[in-house]
């Protein structure tokens, strides 16, 4: 398509131009050879790091420079087959390392399809939701707050519109949109009859033409791209790394020392000595610890996705486990979001609604009788307002067999209770509007009736009265206060209906309008019930220590009424958003934790409950939906946004997204992530000891001057052999019952707490020492040099295969009901005892690792030592259990 100046053109011009339909919109087979012609609506993939960089990138880590000094340093000493092993495994754990990035990526990026945005389009004359990427020019595109646009638009509707072009311009401020064309000389950001792709709706509704797509928006002019880059370095993750830079220190250190010594005291000869420093220094690195670690995390990813809740970074699965506090959204999360309007409070006397749900079965009572719309002008119009100033459809579900709605079921059940009426009600014709939003909290419509114009407004009841109050100082304003309060305790959330009639010169309406010459109609009570597995879930989270505040736009009483059905503490009553408004950000700080409920809350309330939460060490996960949400869930831990109603916007700036809105799910995703750390500790906990056992009996052998256990290879073969069976059992390790009874873990935590520290050197020391006594028992007597290395090979690996089974369960007895749970630890233990019997007795094994095969009767050996071992640990166990207890007492 040839350059055009669409911001001078009117709508009909454009609608010529790209030979659309603006009622109609495209014929479907249109827009299929459109689709050919200019191709899918999408950018080009941002510029990825080549292959070979992120390759070389594994090599960056100390632990392999000490490797690599290892290899270098054989090789000078003519040792070739040892250079060449420890270069095959370096080059091992890079490639292992960049198959684990790359699955992650993979995964992190098929999850973020699942994310894919859509767009409501007019085709064929219908409205339907299409995926975005299916735009072609000439698409008739509606826009609703807090979408995202997808492609770049000639308006043809706004109504209060405003767009946010900071990804485009950088200007923060929101552009009102307007509809006639412009002059030709002017800047993107003044050519406001358009919308251009990436940016996104702060306020009010529109539609208009497609005028380009993918690379041919101004965004993708400016080749922006808007993927950003992922997090995969987590918290965790960097710990372990400034761990192994530690390692690395203190390995570097006792490696000087140890040569000294050995040089000095011991009567090795330099060469020998220098490869027992070598294998001292392989020994105690955890070659497999990271690419482990990923993994937990990455399965970690899989398992939140297939329970409904996508996590976008493998950072926020850690982040999850230690959450504190969840800040959640009333309207369905909380509850179920299927609103029936029970209640209409007139002036003079408050009606019965019967029946349930959104089928239009039941009908409007007064004591027990129908009240009818004919015999009460007032309550004609409440229903008239509320089937007119409404953005919903119902509709009778064939394949269900059920009645639906689509939008908002606050609206939705308002044509409910219109066709409950006892004479029908049609809507009427609006020619203007100032659509719902959380800031406002009311919508308002223009229709022309008879020889005038009529608005009808609803929304939050205490808004309606402030501008019943400015238009009328006899406001009756403490009755109609009583009045909603009874329908608020109840539990309902309740709207106020007012109107204001116009002569026809009036063809716009706008928030000015709302102040004067409004006469108020009456209230709707609306009831929305919890869902009953939040109930159970908040329940949970309570007994996991973690604090559940609801934050609602509506009503204190209300609020206050579904809290106590949730089991949320209620004791302290609410604090409103006004209230807010006027503390401190100290203030609020000290006050944010007695309360849990908080109501008719605005956005910006949400921001700083964050940030008063976070100073008091908090770790917060915050729900949002809105287009205004977004700086509250980028600034929240774990910003939470809905699959279901979300916004794009709130999907883009939330680091998790909920697939079914509810709350359940948050709370199963936190448990997830508390599974996770707890087995990326435990892997920890199991792998250490295999470096700390062989850097012992090592240690000790140059200390004692004695034939040493074990050669550099056969260290990297114990380290590489545990790593990759034994330890992936962990990620496995189902939940331990006793980690949701815990409180979560603080913000600073240690990687490796003292009794972690404590249970590793001594494992170590078990092991090791276990394995130095044999091994100076069979350096006594007479056997081969091979020999006694593979005895001393399978003594440590079975030793640490008896001991996966202490480190599956933390502090509990091992032996359990859960022993049989994870079968997978033994899958792997079956797996590494046939890579033992491998290097045992295959020839080319025992050539290449310097071992031989041993009598059947020696097996019984390491058995039974493993054996010992993890009844010693669980000895520790029950020690460490009671002593525990005796300190919390
Ligand atoms: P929650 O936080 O519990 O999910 P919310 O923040 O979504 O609720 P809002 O939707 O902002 O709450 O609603 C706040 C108030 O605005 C409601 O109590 C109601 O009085 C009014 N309201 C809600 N929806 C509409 C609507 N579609 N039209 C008019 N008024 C509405």
């Amino acid at each position: 398509m040839e350059e055009r100046h669409w911001h001078t053109l009117s709508i009909h011009e454009t609608e010529d131009h790209l030979d659309t339909d603006i009622d109609q919109g495209l014929r479907e087979e249109t827009a299929q050879e459109r689709i050919e012609k200019h191709g899918k609506n999408v950018l080009p993939e941002p510029k990825k790091d080549p292959k070979w960089l992120k390759f070389l990138r594994q090599f960056n880590d100390v632990l392999i420079y000490v490797l690599l000094a290892a290899a270098v340093i054989t090789a000078v000493l003519g040792y070739w087959y040892d250079t060449i092993v420890i270069a095959l495994v370096v080059l091992i754990i890079g490639i292992i390392g960049y198959l684990q990035e790359n699955k992650a990526e993979q995964a992190l990026e098929g999850i973020k399809n699942m994310l894919s945005p859509s767009a409501l389009v007019r085709r064929d004359g219908k409205r339907k939701e299409i995926e975005a990427e299916y735009l072609v020019p000439g698409d008739i595109v509606y826009l609703k707050p807090g979408d995202k646009i997808p492609v770049d638009l000639r308006l043809i509707t706004a109504e209060n519109m405003k767009v946010e072009e900071s990804a485009l311009t950088g200007e923060a401020i929101t552009v009102d949109k307007t509809l006639d064309p412009l002059e030709e000389k002017i800047g993107l950001g003044d050519r406001t009859n358009l919308a251009f792709s990436g940016t996104s709706v702060a306020a009010g509704t529109g539609s208009g033409i497609v005028i380009a797509t993918g690379s041919k928006t101004e965004l993708g002019k400016i080749n922006a791209s808007i993927a950003e880059v992922e997090k995969v370095q987590t918290p965790l993750i960097q710990q372990t790394q400034r761990f192994g830079k530690t390692v690395a220190s203190v390995i570097a250190g006792v490696a000087v020392f140890t040569f000294i010594f050995g040089y000095f005291l011991r009567d090795y000869e330099t060469a020998e000595l220098l490869l027992a420093v070598i294998g001292l220094a392989v020994a105690v690195i955890p070659e497999g610890l990271p690419a482990i670690i990923s993994i937990i995390l990455a399965l970690g990813v899989r398992q939140m996705a297939d329970n409904k809740a996508i996590v976008k970074s493998l950072p926020s699965v850690e982040t999850l486990g230690a959450v504190s506090v969840i800040c959640s959204d009333k309207t369905g999360t909380l509850t179920k979001n299927e609103m029936t309007a029970q209640n209409i409070q007139l002036a003079d006397r408050t009606l019965q609604v019967t029946g349930s749900g959104y089928a239009p079965e039941g009908r409007i009572e007064s004591e027990n009788d129908v009240y009818s719309n004919k015999q009460d002008e007032v309550l004609n119009e409440i229903l008239l307002a509320g089937v007119t100033c409404n953005d919903s459809d119902l509709f009778f579900d064939e394949e269900s067999k059920q009645w639906k709605i689509t939008g908002d079921p606050t609206e939705g059940c308002l044509l409910t209770l219109g066709e409950k009426a006892e004479e029908s009600i049609r809507p009427l014709r609006v020619i203007s509007k100032i659509p719902f939003d959380s800031a406002h909290k009311y919508m308002a419509t223009l229709s022309p009736r008879d020889d005038e114009h009529v608005m009808y407004l609803k929304g939050a009841p205490d808004r309606l009265f402030s501008m019943a109050e400015a238009s009328d100082s006899n406001f009756p304003t403490d009755m109609w206060e009583k009045k909603m309060t009874d329908l608020a305790k109840k539990g309902q959330r309740v709207i106020g209906v007012a109107k204001r009639t116009f002569n026809t010169s009036k063809e716009k309406i706008d928030h000015d309008d709302l102040y004067e010459g409004i006469e108020f109609l009456g209230l709707i009570g609306i009831m929305d019930p919890p869902r009953p597995e939040a109930i159970e879930a908040v329940n949970e989270c309570q007994s996991a220590g973690i604090q559940v505040k609801m934050i609602t736009g509506d009503h204190k009483e209300t609020a206050i009424a579904i809290g106590n059905e949730l089991g949320i503490s209620t004791e302290a009553g609410a604090i409103q958003g006004t209230e807010i408004d006027d503390l401190t950000d100290e203030e609020l700080a000290d006050v944010v934790g007695q309360y849990n409920i908080f109501a008719r809350t605005s956005p910006e309330n949400k921001t700083r409950l964050v940030k008063a939460l976070q100073t008091q060490d908090h770790i917060v996960a915050m729900t949002g939906d809105g287009v205004n949400d977004a700086p509250a869930l980028r600034r929240a831990d774990i910003g939470v946004a809905m699959g279901i109603k979300g916004t794009e916007v709130s999907k883009e700036a939330a680091e998790m997204v909920l697939v079914d809105d509810n709350f359940n799910t948050i709370f199963k995703a936190v448990k997830e992530g508390r599974r996770v750390y707890d087995n990326l500790k435990k892997t920890i906990l199991f792998i250490l000891p295999t470096n700390g056992a062989q850097g012992f009996v090592l240690l000790m052998s140059i200390f004692l001057g004695t034939q040493l256990p074990l050669t550099a290879l056969q260290i990297l073969w114990v380290n590489m052999v545990v790593a990759i069976t034994l330890s992936f059992a962990i990620a496995f390790e189902p939940l331990e019952p006793s980690t949701m009874k815990r409180a979560p873990r603080p913000k600073k935590t240690p990687l490796l707490s003292r009794y972690y520290i404590f249970r590793i050197l001594l494992v170590s020391l078990i092991i090791g020492g276990g394995t130095l006594m044999y091994n100076l028992y069979m350096n006594a007597g007479d056997y081969s040099v091979e020999y006694i290395h593979t005895m001393t090979l399978n003594t440590i690996v079975i030793a640490q295969m008896f001991h996966l089974f202490n480190v599956r369960v933390e502090t509990e007895p091992a032996l359990n009901r859960s022993f049989f749970e994870n079968p997978i630890a033994f899958y792997v233990s079956g797996a590494l005892i046939v890579l033992q019997l491998f290097i045992t007795y295959v020839p080319f094994m025992n050539t290449a690792f310097g071992t031989t095969p041993i009598a059947a009767s020696d097996w019984i050996i390491p058995f039974v030592f493993g054996l010992v071992v993890f009844f010693i640990i669980e000895l520790e166990k029950l020690i460490s259990r009671t002593v525990m207890k005796r300190r919390q007492s």
